[in-house]
């Protein structure tokens, strides 16, 4: 705080946050050595952090006044607000109890005490819980070496914890609790049942209105709602959890999607191939899958032959590396790129599953590209085009990229030399610069087997979701002995490229629903326009502009239902559909329709094929050829 005060005042005020050499600290943390140090405000993430932690205390406080005896355990920030898990022991606590629990804790704000960090021997600390018979602080207390464990105190509370707060509670204006949930101590369903609430804060009360109303939003483009309004895709316990069904509508969006790819990934050299569902378990032992997926995943299926066993394909990789071992490869022929929309089976935890965005089974629109190391940089430029491509055929223009590097400090973590490694992570940083993508590197984050690059977009609500990747291997074509004729005679190594613009259909949709609130861009859309006829009288024109309209490839219907004109309009308003073509006497007459827009916006009347140019024209103004 000294520091902040030293350059300015303003600065001073908003500082709520620190880290000193690499490490979080306490603004009033005495530095005593030189070093490097990082101001946080609101703005920044890691001031958020410490202002949720920091709140995550005050309800905490909140909670032993208004309920005493309950027991604390962990209260971590999150990416949005924070947590605690507490035992409240006899005590029940519902959402109605929320309000007296926001307002003990803007109580307890006001009084503007200090957060205070202090060093606690661990017999001490021991002993300060054992004394509120609080057998989980304690357990979390015996895991922690002497010499290393401090509390925080601010007003008449204290709690364990390795620091990283604000500077007082005054600077929590603005609090809200969000939701209440049961959680096991520890995530283990054998141990106890604890109580989580989820909460938020903000340093301004404004901030808090402006966040629930994204939330109230978010609500209404959940993709889980709008798949079920849209008819896109439903689940069936029956079928089981997390194994979605893909109905009518949600089948041709998918296919649309695929059609799409396909064709750019034809122009730019890719060819399909077909692989099964299940592989021999010798396959992914081959590949390091099995390590990796075996255990923690869905069982190995025997047959009633001895000693067969096959598994659910976790990844598409291994067999189209056995398909690259088919034949012989001289350089010439490289690169090969092959292609296919596989589904893939990940066990997840019941609990984990969550609509289309995490599932058991799903579609990846997976290729590997098998190429000399000389290729890989023109190669991982390719793809980068690939994937900006598909973005902006879809709308996506707020995206950035991750570039994962392995962490240097833990070599044993990663399959593969070094030097490939040094080679791979160079042609990816290099690639990204080049295409100018908006990229963070993050040391650590790379798969076991190669680096990668992956795309993340922020949705109309500002949310960031993870979509494409793009990886190098240099560990696969080892394992299954892949290998090429070079220029001079002798068998080289190909280097493989994994990626998938969309990461996977299921994910893709899901955030594509939640990214638009189901009005996708025209060309996706299941139906571009829905023709309304004011009454029976005109059903027979209304087919004849439907006819018409097919001639021009454009996917209409009609609503001939005996409703109110205004029913007809709303309920195509609930469907998304991009345009009402509205025919009654005069259109029939004049071999016309007049049309609405979604939203309501009118566009007047036109001939049939004045409109079926205004969609090619607004279709042509986002869906360009892949060059
Ligand atoms: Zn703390
Ligand atoms: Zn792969």
């Amino acid at each position: 705080m000294d520091v902040a005060k030293s350059i300015s005042e303003g600065l001073a005020r908003n500082v709520i946050s620190a880290k000193f050499n690499g490490t979080t600290v306490e603004t009033t943390t005495p530095l005593t050595t030189d070093g490097s140090l990082i101001l946080y405000t609101w703005n920044n993430d890691e001031g958020k952090k410490a202002f949720w932690h920091s709140t995550s205390h005050v309800m905490a406080q909140a909670l032993e006044e208004l309920y005493p005896g309950v027991k604390l355990t962990i209260g971590p920030a999150i990416n949005n607000g924070f947590y605690y898990d507490v035992d409240f022991g006899e005590h029940s606590i519902s959402e109605k109890d929320f309000p007296t629990i926001e307002n003990k804790m803007l109580e307890i704000a006001r009084g503007k005490h200090d957060y205070k960090m202090r060093a606690v021997t661990k017999a001490d600390a021991l002993a300060y819980y054992k004394n509120q018979n609080n057998e989980f602080k304690v357990e979390l207390i015996e895991n922690l070496e002497d010499g290393t464990i401090t509390f925080c105190d601010h007003d008449t509370f204290t709690d364990l914890c390795r620091g990283g707060h604000i500077p007082n509670t005054g600077i929590i204006k603005a609090v809200k609790l969000l939701n209440v949930a049961g959680a096991y101590w520890r995530g283990d369903e054998n141990k106890p049942q604890l109580t989580r609430i989820y909460g938020i804060s903000f340093p301004k009360q404004k901030e808090l209105k402006e966040y629930l109303e994204l939330l109230e939003e978010a609500k209404k483009r959940d993709h889980r709602k709008l798949g079920k309004e849209l008819e896109l895709f439903t689940f069936s316990q029956k079928v089981g959890q997390g194994l979605p069904l893909w109905l009518p509508k949600g089948a041709a969006l998918r296919e649309r999607l695929e059609q799409f790819l396909k064709k750019a990934q034809q122009k730019a050299g890719y060819e399909q191939v077909v692989s099964p569902h299940i592989g021999q378990k010798e396959l992914y032992v081959t590949s390091g899958h099995y390590a990796k997926y075996g255990a923690d995943s869905f069982q190995p299926i025997h047959t009633p032959a001895e000693g067969e066993e096959f598994l659910l394909k976790p990844m598409n990789c291994p067999h189209h590396c056995e398909i690259y071992n088919s034949k012989p490869w001289s350089y010439k022929e490289l690169p090969k790129r092959f292609a296919e929309f596989g589904t893939v089976y990940r066990y997840e935890q019941s609990g984990e599953l969550h609509g289309l965005t995490r599932v058991r089974g799903f579609t990846q629109d997976d290729a590997h590209i098998f190429c000399t190391p000389e290729q890989l940089d023109e190669e991982f430029r390719n793809v980068i085009d690939l994937v900006l491509y598909v973005f902006g055929s879809l709308g996506f223009e707020n995206f950035t990229a991750q570039v994962s590097l392995r962490d240097p400090e833990n070599p044993d973590k990663y399959i593969g030399s070094d030097e490939n490694w040094e080679k791979a992570e160079t042609a990816i940083i290099n690639a990204a610069k080049e295409k100018g993508l908006n990229y963070v590197v993050e040391t650590g984050e790379a798969a076991f087997y190669g680096p990668k690059l992956d795309f993340m977009v922020k949705d109309a609500l500002g949310r960031s979701w993870q979509l494409g990747t793009i990886q190098v291997d240099y560990n696969l074509p080892e394992r299954f002995d892949l290998t090429y004729k070079g220029s001079d005679d002798k068998l080289h190594r190909p280097v493989m490229i994994h990626r998938a613009p969309f990461g996977s259909m299921e994910r893709f949709v899901a955030i594509l629903l939640e990214h638009t609130g189901g009005n996708f861009p025209i060309w996706l859309m299941p139906e571009q326009c829905i023709i309304l006829s004011l009454s029976e009288k005109y059903e027979k024109y209304a087919e004849n502009v439907l006819n018409l309209l097919e001639n021009h490839e454009i996917r209409a219907l009609v609503d001939n239902r005996s409703e109110t004109m205004g029913k007809k309009i709303r309920d195509a308003e609930t469907q998304k559909l991009p345009y009402m073509l509205i025919v009654g006497e005069n259109e029939a007459k004049e071999q016309t329709v007049s049309v609405r827009k979604h939203g309501g916006e009118d566009l007047g009347t036109m001939t049939i094929e004045a409109f079926a140019d205004l969609i090619k024209t607004e279709i042509n103004s986002i869906l360009k050829p892949f060059k």
